[in-house]
C-alpha cells in the first residue's frame, strides 16, 4: 500500500528506529547534546541565524494557539490571511481568546492580492498577522517575502505556521522578516508527529522577556519556555514540561538527514516531483484545485474530482493500492481530494500514483 498522505508522511527507516528507543533522561548529557544539535539543524531548516529554537511536545493546532496566546496581547486586533482550514482554525482559536479578529479570505484557486492584507492591517492598525506559508486544505502557497514587507510597514508582528513548507520550500525567516516561525514532525520533516518546532527572532523573544501581561494559559504559554530553551540550545539542562524524549531522537535524525541532503537541494527534487506529478495529472484530465502554478506548493496537491466521481472515488483507490486523503478545504471539500508528496518521497511514489490514478480512472468510467 503507498500511502500519499499528509500527515504523517513517509518516514525514513532511520528515523522510526529513534523513536523504538528508550527515552533517554531529562539531564542525560546525551540526550543534552542532540537536543542542542537540533536546534542547530533547525536553524538551517527555517533559515536563521540568530534568534531561539524551541522545541516542544504538541500537536500543530496546539503551537498555533501557543502564537496566539503567547504574542497577542489580550483583547488586540490581530490579522488572519486565510488560504484555507488552517487559517480559518487560527481565526477560530484567536477569536475564542477573545481576540478582535480579522480574518481575510483568499479563494483557494487563486490569485492571492496581499494589497486587501495590506489594507486591512493599515485602516485597522494591526500590530499581529497570522499566516500559514502552505495551506494543506488548498494547496496555496504564501509569498512570505510580500507578507514580510506589509508586517515592517506596519510595524506588526508575522507570525507564521510553516507547518507544510519546512522541509519541502524555501525558508528564510530572517531574510522574509519573520518574527515567530511554527513548524512540526509529520509534515515535511517525516518525523512521527507529537513535537512543534518554534523560532523566534531575537525581537520575538524580547517581546515575551519583557511582556507585561500573561495569557489566560501556562501551558499554552511560550514565555516560560524560554529560559528552557536558552539552556537547551547550548546543550544545558532546564525543565518545564516534560520533553518527549524518542521524539527529540527522531527529530535529530530527521533534521540530520535534511541538512546532510541540503536544504537547497531537498527543496529542488521536491519541486521536480511536483512538476513531475503535476504533467503527470494533466495528462490524465484531473484538474488541480489552485490554477496559477506559481501559487503552487511543492508538498501538497488539491485536485478536483473529475466529471461523475465523488468521494467514494478514494475507496477505488485504496483497493488498486494508493491511499489518498479526502479534501478538507471548508468551501472544496467535498468537490477535492489530495495527495501529499513531502516527507521521505521518492520518484516511484510519484510514477506508482500516477499509475494507479489511471487505472482507477479507466475502472471508473463507466460509472461517470
Ligand atoms: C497538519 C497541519 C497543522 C496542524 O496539525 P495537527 O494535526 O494539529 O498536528 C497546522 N497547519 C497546517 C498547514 C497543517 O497542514
Amino acid at each position: 500500500m503507498l500511502r500519499m498522505t499528509i500527515g504523517p508522511t513517509r518516514i525514513a527507516p532511520s528515523v522510526l528506529a529513534k523513536t523504538a528507543l528508550h527515552p533517554p533522561a531529562i539531564n542525560d548529557p546525551d540526550f543534552l547534546k542532540t537536543f542542542a544539535e537540533c536546534t542547530r539543524d533547525l536553524r538551517v531548516v527555517h533559515g536563521i541565524e540568530k534568534g531561539l529554537m524551541h522545541i516542544i511536545p504538541a500537536t500543530g493546532t496546539m503551537g498555533m494557539e501557543i502564537l496566539a496566546a503567547s504574542f497577542a496581547p489580550p483583547r488586540s486586533r490581530v490579522a488572519v490571511f486565510s488560504t484555507g482550514m488552517w487559517g480559518d482554525r487560527w481565526t477560530e482559536s484567536c477569536r475564542r481568546m477573545g481576540l478582535d479578529t480579522h480574518r481575510i479570505s483568499v479563494n483557494a484557486r487563486g490569485p492571492i492580492d496581499y494589497g486587501i492584507l495590506a489594507e486591512t492591517v493599515a485602516k485597522h492598525g494591526i500590530k499581529t498577522i497570522f499566516c500559514t506559508q502552505v495551506d494543506s486544505s488548498s494547496g496555496l502557497i504564501l509569498d512570505l517575502y510580500e507578507i514580510g514587507r506589509i508586517a515592517k510597514k506596519n510595524g506588526a508582528m508575522l507570525l507564521v505556521d510553516g507547518i507544510c513548507g519546512a522541509g519541502c520550500e524555501k525558508m528564510d525567516q530572517d531574510g522574509w522578516g519573520v518574527d515567530v516561525l511554527l513548524t512540526s514532525t509529520p509534515k515535511a520533516v517525516g518525523v512521527p508527529c507529537g513535537l512543534i518546532m518554534i523560532s523566534t527572532s531575537d525581537r520575538a523573544t524580547e517581546f515575551l522577556k519583557t511582556r507585561a501581561w500573561d495569557p489566560w494559559t501556562f501551558s499554552l504559554d511560550l514565555k516560560p519556555w524560554v529560559p528552557v530553551m536558552e539552556a537547551h540550545n547550548k546543550g544545558e539542562f532546564g525543565y518545564v514540561q516534560s520533553p518527549a524524549g524518542n521524539l527529540v531522537n527522531a527529530l535529530h535524525e530527521g533534521l540530520r538527514l535534511i541538512v546532510t541532503e541540503g536544504v537547497g537541494p531537498r527543496t529542488a527534487r521536491h519541486e521536480r516531483l511536483r512538476a513531475e506529478l503535476h504533467q503527470g495529472l494533466e495528462r490524465l484530465g484531473l484538474e488541480i484545485l489552485v490554477k496559477d502554478p506559481q501559487y503552487r506548493s511543492n508538498g501538497v496537491t488539491v485536485i478536483l474530482y473529475p466529471q461523475g466521481r465523488d468521494p467514494s472515488f478514494i475507496g477505488a483507490l485504496l483497493k488498486n493500492g494508493l491511499m489518498l486523503p479526502g479534501g478538507t478545504h471548508p468551501e472544496y471539500g467535498a468537490k477535492t481530494f489530495r495527495i501529499g508528496h513531502f516527507g521521505n518521497v521518492t520518484p516511484e511514489d510519484i510514477s506508482t500514483t500516477l499509475s494507479v490514478l489511471e487505472k482507477t480512472l479507466k475502472e471508473t468510467a463507466q460509472s461517470a
